[in-house]
């Protein structure tokens, strides 16, 4: 498992269409895995078809990616990205759209109409951006605008008019409803009911819209080509259009189908014109893509070969491509997506197109013993069809302990080896390597829970820090995976994973050597853990990276963050990999930025600093002198204030936040300890304290001191041991905003 490191990527600069309902992935990951182990022209397998980005990634990188996608949404968002169109095409097809009539009217001010708002300056209509709804009513409370005429804009409370027109969409939106619920479940369907009950996640207006949208699109005479970047509009105007979007939003990720407190009920005239910069391709040429089993319409230069069904009947079907590897992102269970795409389905293409997807219209509720299970299925058939030994490359995005306890107990129960698993925060995506292994017939042998303590023991040690629960809890899980104890545990994975999760938990909260940091009330999968102090472990992590960091950048000025992170991750062992504001706070401490490369501060080149360091030194020495202190100092950067032969003042000089060894070292009680510091030094200190909660109690009566305000007082012409305290004590260590995410 050593050799694995994670591999970092860059986050898309556009997050695409539907972004919230995908797997949140970095770019350049996959290809950079594949590029490392596979020759080009290889034929890979993405089984899940779950992150169409993976896919397309991997088959622009010169590979030839069979994915499997029943969904068909998730398979449109395939054909779209293989075909590259440029806005252009979008431009063109919405323009079409817009001019085709509606009665006397052009169908874009039809549209546009049905959100007309009064101004609150100019009292003239204008088209809202969006009404804000509360739950369960049945008028909007307020609406936001940019008026078209007077440009004032913002949040204002609805008006008469607001709740007039609401009112009367109810009314015309019947025939609306009674049309979109036919596309997917006509009369006498059984899955009727489930349709309507989802299509209740749709407002009046949105739903008149849609239809409205839906029928021009039957109709509208256009090139295959325009029709399919027409289609993507309307899909985009499909998930703007439900209740979906909580109000205040923060990024919102919906797992189930469910109508938030307040939302906001978007304008799918605009949402159309929006959705053009998300579907918009101007950097790829066009991708080959064919669907199965047209396998030589894929060249070796790669392409993407979509096969329209579930992996089983691939499998079935099997044996016509020679697959090398697996790659894709693992599929979380989402029933509000899934349900979505079930309704789109049928809005977009008809009823044909809804029907092998319909069946999740029916369930509600996706347990992760559900998942293991599908899971476990699909990668049965997998196993069928590759070599022994073929590597599988996972992402793992949105971690959690059921999420990733579902995964290694599915592939390892279908005979998939753990080989790696990398892990930087809890918020990236882990990156997991398995090998199609062999299935034996094994009796069931539990790992001990002495061998998984041992294991968490050891991943504490190595960080040398604080870890948070999940971090230790994959360290336990690795354990567990390497066992076999999970072969036989195919037939009840609800079982499985309970008492996985919580002989973990058990090794995590019932061990004397282990203490919980942030001790409250908020859940266990949140807090930070570390062992009892006192014993021999490694320099913490955060030091490590800033010196790292630093080398790096002395021998490589101008590199990219990127260059940073693949140099700095093969230091460090795969399930600690240095998260990306650790390594941005270092940057920012001790590096310049100019597109992109980072350059050392020129007072930050080792040379200048030793100078630095001891002119500040120096500056100590005569400031304790002018304050008739006795002065001795023991080494170049500490110094002593002497006073009737009593230790009055200590002060350390650092040209860096490695305070480590600094304070294991020092003897002298921390109240009257003062640590001087570059300025852009304390920043990463303090940054470092917030992630650190150790770190933060150890550094708590110590006084920071930075260079700046050493040398400001050594200029005081009159200075005073009175003046001397109260200028330490007014000169706070700042943290940037930028620095304040924790982890
Ligand atoms: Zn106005």
């Amino acid at each position: 498992m050593d050799t694995f490191t994670l591999i970092p990527g860059a986050l898309p600069a556009n997050s695409g269409p539907l972004a919230r309902f995908l797997p949140p992935l970095e770019e350049g990951v996959v290809s950079a895995w594949l590029g490392a182990h596979l020759k080009p022209g290889a034929w890979l397998l993405d089984p899940f078809g779950a992150a169409p980005r993976l896919s397309l990634e991997a088959a622009r990188s010169g590979y030839r990616v069979l994915t499997t996608a029943n969904n068909p949404i998730t398979r449109f968002l395939l054909e779209m990205g293989a075909a590259s169109l440029p806005a252009g095409e979008f431009k063109a097809a919405l323009a079409s759209l817009a001019a085709s009539r509606k009665g006397e009217e052009r169908l874009e001010n039809h549209l546009q109409d049905l959100y007309l708002t009064p101004c609150a300056a100019c009292q003239r209509e204008t088209p809202a951006q969006a009404f804000l709804w509360r739950k369960g009513e049945d008028a909007p409370y307020a609406r936001i605008y940019q008026c078209v005429r007077c440009g004032d804009s913002g949040e204002r409370p609805a008006t008469d008019d607001d709740r007039q027109r609401a009112a009367e969409m109810v009314r015309s939106a019947g025939l609306a409803r009674a049309r979109v619920l036919e596309r997917v479940a006509p009369l006498g369907d059984p899955d009727r009911e489930y349709a309507e009950e989802a299509i209740r996640h749709y407002p009046p207006r949105a739903l008149y819209a849609l239809a409205t949208l839906i029928n021009r699109l039957d109709s509208l005479q256009l090139t295959p080509q325009r029709r399919r970047a027409l289609t993507a509009l309307v899909l985009s105007a499909c998930d703007a259009g439900n209740v979906l979007w909580p109000y205040p939003a923060e990024r919102p990720r919906p797992k189930q189908l469910s109508t938030p407190p307040q939302y906001l009920e978007n304008n799918l005239w605009l949402a159309l014109e929006e959705a053009i910069g998300l579907w918009a391709n101007e950097a790829h040429q066009p991708l080959p893509c064919a669907h199965w089993p047209k396998a030589q319409e894929i060249p070796e230069s790669g392409g993407l070969l979509l096969y329209e069904g579930r992996i089983r009947h691939l499998a079935e079907a099997g044996g016509k491509v020679p697959l090398q590897a697996v790659v894709g992102a693992i599929p979380r269970p989402n029933q509000a997506f899934w349900t979505l795409s079930a309704l789109w389905a049928g809005w977009l293409w008809g009823r044909e197109a809804a029907e092998p997807f319909k069946v999740v219209l029916r369930r509600r509720r996706y347990d992760w013993g559900w998942q293991a299970a599908a899971l476990h299925a699909a990668l049965q058939h997998v196993f069928d069809l590759l070599p022994l030994g073929a590597p599988f490359f996972g992402l793992l995005a949105e971690a959690e302990a059921g999420f990733l306890t579902a995964t290694l107990m599915a592939a390892s129960t279908a005979g998939f080896d753990l080989r790696g698993m990398a892990l930087r925060t809890v918020h990236d995506p882990l990156q997991l390597l398995w090998a199609r292994g062999e299935r034996l017939q094994v009796e069931r042998e539990a790992v001990p829970l002495e061998d998984i303590r041992a294991a968490l023991h050891e991943h504490l040690r190595e960080r040398g820090e604080p870890a948070s629960y999940f971090a230790l809890y994959a360290a336990g899980l690795g354990k567990q995976a390497q066992g076999r104890g999970w072969r036989r545990l195919a037939e009840d994975f609800d079982q499985g994973i309970r008492e996985t999760q919580s002989l973990i938990q058990q090794a995590i909260q019932e061990d004397e050597q282990l203490h919980r940091l942030d001790a409250s009330e908020r859940s266990l999968e949140i807090g930070l853990w570390d062992l009892q102090p006192g014993q021999v472990r490694a320099e913490p992590l955060a030091d490590r990276v800033e010196r790292a960091v630093v080398t790096f950048l002395q021998r490589n000025p101008g590199c990219s963050l990127l260059e940073v992170e693949r140099h700095l991750y093969p230091q460090f062992a795969p399930l600690m990999a240095p998260p990306r504001s650790l390594v941005q706070a270092v940057l920012d401490s001790y590096a310049l930025q100019q597109a992109g490369r980072w350059q050392l501060r020129p007072e930050d080149r080792a040379a200048a600093r030793r100078v630095e360091l001891r002119h500040m030194a120096a500056l100590v020495r005569r400031i304790g002198e002018r304050l008739d202190y006795a002065v001795e100092q023991p080494n170049e950067t500490t110094c002593l204030w002497l006073e009737a032969g009593q230790t009055a003042r200590v002060f350390y000089v650092l040209a860096s936040a490695l305070v480590g060894p600094l304070l294991a070292q020092n003897r002298y009680p921390p109240e009257i300890c003062l640590l001087a510091l570059p300025g852009g030094r304390a920043g990463l200190l303090a940054y470092k304290q917030s992630r650190d909660p150790n770190l933060r109690h150890r550094l708590l009566h110590w006084r920071i001191l930075k260079f700046r305000l050493l040398r400001a007082l050594a200029e005081i012409p009159v200075l005073n041991r009175q003046t001397f305290e109260e200028q330490i004590a007014g000169d706070p260590v700042q943290q940037s905003p930028g620095q304040m995410m924790m982890f």
